[in-house]
């Protein structure tokens, strides 16, 4: 599955702008069975020089990046909860997503209306914090009824009660549901309630072209992502070459999009590893820590299940000794077995039997 994050923000932030700027550098979804072709969806390769790089050496067929789905989120306006604007359309569409990603409007310009009357980062955050919060105590207290009548019957269910009790009083206090205190075990209690807040969150400081460098305040206790909109959407417009002149003429050295992307793989614990053969060289996600047989897994489920051991070479070897065959020659192709952990950069080869 690819990695998908949802773009939420008020209305005039420069969303739509953004998600136009994505879809510029969109790939092939067709290549990507496992992506959703929407509208409001834009499939991105996740830029990564260690796969050009394994590309100009194995010379495949065809060159896969790992991709990320931006979904379009529309109608969050404040009273979106309660029906304002799209009203709860927009929840079908986040509830899917892996996080969120809020975009916040820090540029100033007489010509954009702000919904508010004035631009103000910190007050627009708490807005849509409050929809995001309004919308999972409607729905935890849906839910209630239901798992108290259960735990009647099922005497197993009582500590769920009490979690969810807890957590909908902490909410009916304005906090989002991540912020809870919580063992792991109580997290994945509350995983089929689909709660909006708990999806880790990205925040997006939408800032004038020569405020890129600015200080930002802190946001919800991180600093949040500087990028121009509109600078995105002009460099998505560019050749390669030109692109580059320009956002070195602005003091970047590369779009705003990358350091999104890779701030979300942070994030979300995840890295990369790649297989590169004649046919095709391609870059993967996996959570970071996953063993040898979940990588597999993500290639194809009977990779896990019939996984006997895996053909290893660090990205750097592979860098440096240039082939597969030297870097077996060098002692650098490792054997592994079901108990290691993939390194981010790790070039795999999977042996199987199912
Ligand atoms: P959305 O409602 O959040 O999707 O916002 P849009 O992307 O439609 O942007 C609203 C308006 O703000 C449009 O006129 C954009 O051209 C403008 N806009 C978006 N990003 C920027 C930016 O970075 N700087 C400036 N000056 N205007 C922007």
């Amino acid at each position: 599955m690819a990695l998908s994050i949802g773009i939420v923000g008020l209305p005039n932030v420069g969303k739509s702008t953004l998600f136009t700027a994505l879809t510029k550098n969109e790939v092939a979804a067709s290549n990507y069975p496992f992506c959703t072709i929407e509208p409001n969806v834009g499939v991105v390769a996740v830029p990564d020089s260690r796969l050009d790089r394994l590309a100009e050496l194995v010379t495949p067929q065809r060159v896969m990046p790992a991709v990320v789905e931006f979904v379009d989120i529309a109608g969050l306006v404040a009273g979106a909860s309660s029906g304002e604007g799209l009203g709860n359309k927009f929840l079908a569409n986040i509830r899917e997503t892996d996080a969120i990603a809020e975009v916040v409007r820090f540029f100033k310009d007489e010509d954009v209306v702000h919904v508010d009357g004035k631009v103000d980062p910190l007050s627009d955050v708490e807005t849509i914090k409050t929809e995001l919060v309004l919308a999972d105590l409607d729905t935890v207290e849906r839910a209630l009824p239901r798992l108290r009548k259960d735990a009647m019957r099922d005497k197993t269910l009582g500590p769920r009660v009490a979690l969810v009790e807890r957590l909908q009083a902490w909410m009916e206090q304005g906090h989002r549901a991540r912020r809870m205190e919580m063992a792991d075990h109580e997290c994945a209690m509350l995983r089929d309630l689909h709660l909006l807040t708990m999806k880790p969150m990205l925040y997006i400081a939408n800032v004038s072209e020569d405020e890129l460098d600015r200080e930002l305040p802190v946001i919800d206790g991180v600093t949040p992502i500087a990028i121009c909109a509109k600078v995105e959407s002009e460099v998505a417009e560019l050749e390669p070459v030109d692109a580059a002149e320009y956002l070195e003429s602005l003091g970047l050295t590369e779009p705003g999009l990358n350091g999104l992307i890779r701030e979300a793989y942070r994030l979300l614990g995840l890295q990369s590893f790649f297989t590169a053969g004649e046919k095709e060289a391609r870059a993967w996600t996996v959570r970071i820590g996953a063993k040898a047989p979940e990588s597999a897994g993500v290639i194809h489920s009977d990779f896990e299940r019939g996984f006997i051991k895996a053909e290893v070479i660090s990205y750097t070897d592979y860098d440096e000794l240039e082939t597969e065959a030297a870097a077996k020659a060098a002692g650098k192709l490792r054997i592994e077995g079901k108990e290691y952990v993939v390194v981010d950069g790790d070039v795999m080869h999977f042996r199987f039997n199912v």
